[in-house]
Formats: structure tokens, C-alpha cells, sequence
């Protein structure tokens, strides 16, 4: 496996991820796609929103204190509990066939325990343990069969 690191997180990104990532939000305007993982570039999208206090794009839809963006379709492709601008609560982004594709749980914007990554057939692809936006132990990334294929220090 080859990995890039997330300019904002600092998270590594499956090669292979980031490709299908950029291939499917090319035809989209961006200014900002420069090297973000998945939530890190939907996190910037809704916080630019928030910020400049904009009206929302018909695909990012607010209910309570969670903002959705959705697919063509209008199933969900990502989820996030915010709290004014920071990260308070779940956030879970999904595959167009409705399995989950990552989640991880957010306190004032820092990461609190697992941060979990799936393939689309569903079965656990990376896990990693968190406190206070530290990751704690070694971060798994799992084969689609579940055989450990790397265990990357912190
Ligand atoms: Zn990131």
C-alpha cells in the first residue's frame, strides 16, 4: 500500500482511496481540494459555509445540529454533528451503496476514541484509537479479509 498524509489531519490516505476520491469530486468546483482526506475536505466545505454564514448548496442539508451532504440521489454521503464551527459529535461518511465507509466521534473538534474506515462490501478495513486527537497504539489496516496488512505506528 502506498499512502499520502492528509494536509489538514495529517491522516494517512490510501492511494488507491484518494484516486476514487478525486475521480468522483472532479466535475465539482474546488478550490480547496489539495491533498485532503474525504472528511477533512467535506469538513472544510461545510465549515466555509457556516463561516461565511452562506445559504447552503441543495446537496449539504442542516437538521437540529447535523449537516448532511448527500449523493446525486439523495442518499447520504456524509454526516457530522457540529457545534458552531467545531466538530461536536458523530461523524460518518458512506459508500453510494449505503455502507458505511467511515466514522470516527468528534469532542470540540478532536478526535475521541476509534476512528473506523470500511471497504464497500463492508467488512473493516483500518481502525485506530484516539484520545484528545492523539492517536494511541498502532493504527490496523486490514485486508477485505480481514488478514492484518499493516500495523503503522503512531
Ligand atoms: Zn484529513
Amino acid at each position: 500500500m502506498s499512502y499520502l498524509s492528509c494536509n489538514c489531519c495529517n491522516d494517512l490516505i490510501d492511494l488507491n482511496d484518494f484516486n476514487d476520491f478525486y475521480k468522483s469530486i472532479s466535475n465539482e468546483q474546488s478550490e480547496i481540494l489539495n491533498q485532503f482526506c474525504e472528511k477533512c475536505y467535506y469538513d472544510n466545505q461545510i465549515k466555509f459555509f457556516i463561516k461565511n454564514n452562506y445559504p447552503l448548496p441543495t446537496n449539504i442539508v442542516k437538521k437540529f445540529d447535523t449537516y448532511y451532504i448527500l449523493y446525486h440521489n439523495g442518499d447520504i454521503k456524509y454526516e457530522c454533528k457540529y457545534n458552531g464551527l467545531k466538530k461536536d459529535g458523530v461523524q460518518i461518511l458512506y459508500y453510494p451503496n449505503l455502507n458505511k465507509k467511515e466514522e470516527c466521534f468528534y469532542i470540540q473538534d478532536q478526535i475521541e476514541g476509534y476512528h473506523e474506515k470500511w471497504y464497500l462490501s463492508g467488512s473493516l478495513k483500518y481502525k485506530c484509537y484516539y484520545e484528545n486527537n492523539i492517536k494511541c497504539g498502532v493504527c490496523i489496516y486490514f485486508s477485505e479479509d480481514g488478514e492484518v496488512l499493516e500495523n503503522l505506528p503512531k
